[in-house]
């Protein structure tokens, strides 16, 4: 253990993801980390507004992904004919050439996992944030670590420029909002992901649960009584 000489022991367990050693969980001062006795991973951190930073780079994350797929991807121009598509138009290009499997990669790799991923975040840290558990909550916790490594843009945005380097001889290429976006995007994906601190969230998650049964109770108790 770190960052603190003294500790409050709680009362309930912690089981290393490692090695599978269950060890009494105990309060972290603001910015330590808790460590395996046996096997030194990190069991968890206290990360001080780890949810809020991790709500504000999805927000901006989503806005990223609207302007990706609203906006042209590149544009190009040869011998004075002009030509440009957003991603979902690649994917129709590319499904109308007879590469559908090709485009449903694309589309699945770059549209539908990003999408899920930032949507379920949203769903999840939202609602929390207002001291609210949102419906379906471990499901969609799952969900999110189920689409998360299949979402590759960072892949997307490399063959994009490779792409662009060699069209660069034949043609005058124009970057669009939507490549820039993606480069933003891709690192306040990596940005959210890092700042989520998956054990203060699901302390949030109890915390609001105690708020809501305490606030039901209450509202009972109010109609018992008249
Ligand atoms: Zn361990």
């Amino acid at each position: 253990m770190s960052n603190s000489p003294r500790f409050n022991i709680m009362s309930s367990l912690i089981a290393c993801r490692e090695c599978d050693l269950l060890q009494r969980e105990i309060v972290l001062p603001p910015g330590g980390t808790a460590c395996c006795s046996r096997c030194g991973a990190v069991l968890h951190r206290s990360k001080p507004d780890s949810l809020d930073r991790t709500l504000a780079f999805t927000v901006g994350a989503a806005v990223l992904f609207i302007l990706a797929n609203v906006f042209p991807v590149v544009g190009l121009e040869a011998q004075g004919n002009r030509t440009s598509t957003t991603l979902f138009g690649t994917v129709r290009t590319l499904h109308d050439q007879g590469m559908t499997s090709v485009a449903v990669l694309v589309f699945v790799t770059t549209i539908l996992m990003p999408m899920l991923d930032i949507g379920a975040m949203l769903y999840m840290l939202l609602p929390i944030r207002l001291g609210v558990v949102p419906k379906g909550l471990p499901a969609v916790f799952r969900l999110v670590q189920t689409v998360r490594p299949w979402g590759m843009v960072e892949v997307f945005m490399l063959g994009t420029l490779v792409s662009l380097a060699k069209l660069s001889h034949i043609a005058a290429v124009r970057p669009g909002i939507a490549l820039w976006s993606f480069g933003m995007l891709m690192f306040l994906v990596a940005a959210a992901a890092v700042s989520f601190e998956a054990h203060d969230f699901w302390a949030q998650v109890a915390a609001a649960g105690r708020r809501g049964r305490r606030f039901h109770a209450k509202t009972a108790g109010m109609e018992t009584a008249r």
